[in-house]
């Protein structure tokens, strides 16, 4: 059972923050978020106006002081770089420490350890509060902080846990996970990456593909095959430091969409594990892995929600400055239909995996709806974004402007995690077995 949330955790992890943190007043971020519209706030492409609905969100006030606390954060350190980062493809590594003095990169690990010890929706919520800001620093973020930190601290030894945890959560070092590889995707479980276990080591030998925040990142959880001849019941779980000598590190991938957040192959040639890093149990990996891609696919689906919600309040507030035919355009009926449907999907996504984060934090983890989670966030996102540059015109289609790059960003969120594709095949499995 997680722990239940707790206001003075993040007060506690508030005084430690940026010095802009510190100021940190909710009577101010209300203001900020009442405030009208201005021009330069569009063109600018700073978001100074949110639409997100307190009231039907239904979070608690810990959760809401938690929004609003990263929300603040961002919307000082994060939005305003947020085009140069698309536009460079280079990731902010100094914000690391920032989130690691905000408490936010262990939010789900026990205070006793060093984290926040919040629940899997407060990591959905944070995770939805970054992206509004910028869809790739978010996904690094979920890298390190669910696939990397969650992952060792669910399944890490106390040695484990106290070794590699502490300078992951002060953002000190990056984290990363490795299961993908050039021909082993959606069927992850047919790695061919292998470790053989020569006394008291693993010997690593193979290479993974796509893997995020691998350019910078110290610290890999990495899944190989420890006994080949049994499938998928001979993966096991690493932790693997990157100067491990036979490690390395391919080049960064120059992608559609996620630009900032490093996505590169790596490589291990005769790469020495030695037996006190294994995580979790020899030959027991692929359990680590799926219940580990559950917990992922509901934080991730923080992405989806915040890339439209960005899209959603740069397109409302553009609908009514822009006028055309002597009118704002947002009072045409076509454009109040795309601000009404854009609305709804958003409300709709952010219930369901609102709802799927309260079920996983009374300690219901259920691999349909967390599939179903993402399924349904990401397929709306790629909608709402692409209605949101429609909204726009011609200038939509430009790099002036951030829609496109929330159309960008949200498009990866089909794919990562297990594709669309894979997420329904789970969800329509599930209802086979329990019928059968
Ligand atoms: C930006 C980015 C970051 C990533 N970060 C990481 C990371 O940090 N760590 C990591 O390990 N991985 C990471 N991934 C990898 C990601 O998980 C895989 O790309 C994903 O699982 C799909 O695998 P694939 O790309 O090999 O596609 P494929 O498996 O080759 O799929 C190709 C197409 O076939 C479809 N398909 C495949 N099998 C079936 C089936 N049985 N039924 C129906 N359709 C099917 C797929 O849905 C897809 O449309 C990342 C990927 C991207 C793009």
């Amino acid at each position: 059972m997680l722990r239940s949330l707790s206001t003075s955790a993040l007060t506690r992890a508030l005084p430690r923050a940026s010095p802009k943190l510190q100021r940190f007043n909710p009577s101010l971020v209300a203001a900020a978020a009442a405030a009208p519209s201005t021009s330069s706030c569009l063109l600018g492409g700073v978001r100074h106006m949110s639409f997100y609905n307190n009231d039907v969100a239904g979070l608690t006030e810990d959760q809401v002081e938690l929004k609003e606390a990263v929300a603040q954060f961002v919307n000082a350190e994060l939005a305003p770089r947020a085009a140069d980062i698309d536009k460079s493809n280079q990731s902010p590594l100094d914000l690391w420490e920032k989130f690691g003095e905000m408490g936010l990169l262990g939010i789900t690990v026990p205070e006793s350890e060093g984290g926040l010890g919040k629940g899997y929706l407060d990591h959905t919520i944070v995770m939805e509060e970054i992206s509004r800001a910028s869809g790739s620093v978010a996904l690094s973020y979920g890298a390190h902080s669910n696939l990397c930190i969650n992952q060792i601290n669910r399944h890490g030894t106390a040695a484990q846990k106290a070794r590699y945890l502490p300078d992951l959560i002060a953002g000190k070092k990056i984290g990363s996970l490795a299961m993908s590889e050039p021909n082993s995707g959606s069927d992850v479980v047919s790695m061919k990456t292998t470790a053989i276990k020569k006394g008291d080591r693993f010997i690593m030998n193979g290479s993974k593909q796509w893997i995020t925040n691998s350019l910078h990142a110290s610290t890999f959880v990495i899944y190989a095959k420890t006994s080949p001849e049994k499938g998928s019941k001979g993966i096991t779980a690493f932790i693997v430091e990157r100067d491990t000598p036979g490690f390395s590190v391919g080049n960064k991938l120059d992608k559609f969409g996620m630009r900032g957040s490093d996505t590169c192959e790596l490589f291990f040639d005769n790469v020495e594990i030695p037996e006190e890093n294994v995580l979790g149990k020899v030959d027991r990996g692929a359990a680590v892995l799926m219940s580990g891609l559950d917990l992922e696919r509901l934080v991730l689906s923080g992405g989806p929600l915040g890339l439209m919600q960005a899209a959603f309040d740069y397109s409302v507030q553009y609908m009514h400055e822009r006028k055309q035919f002597g009118q704002r355009i947002g009072e045409f009926q076509l454009m109040q239909g795309k601000i009404a449907d854009m609305y709804t999907k958003l409300g709709a996504a952010r219930a369901y995996v609102y709802a799927v984060g309260r079920a996983c934090d009374a300690g219901k983890v259920s691999r349909r709806d967390c599939a179903g989670a993402i399924l349904y966030s990401s397929d709306r996102a790629v909608e709402v974004t692409t209605e949101a540059m429609q909204s726009l015109g011609g200038v939509g289609y430009t790099n002036e402007y951030p829609v496109g790059r929330f159309v960008r960003d949200a498009r990866l969120y089909t794919v990562g995690a297990g594709t669309q594709e894979i997420r329904r095949m789970l969800i329509g499995r599930s209802f086979n077995e329990e019928l059968a």
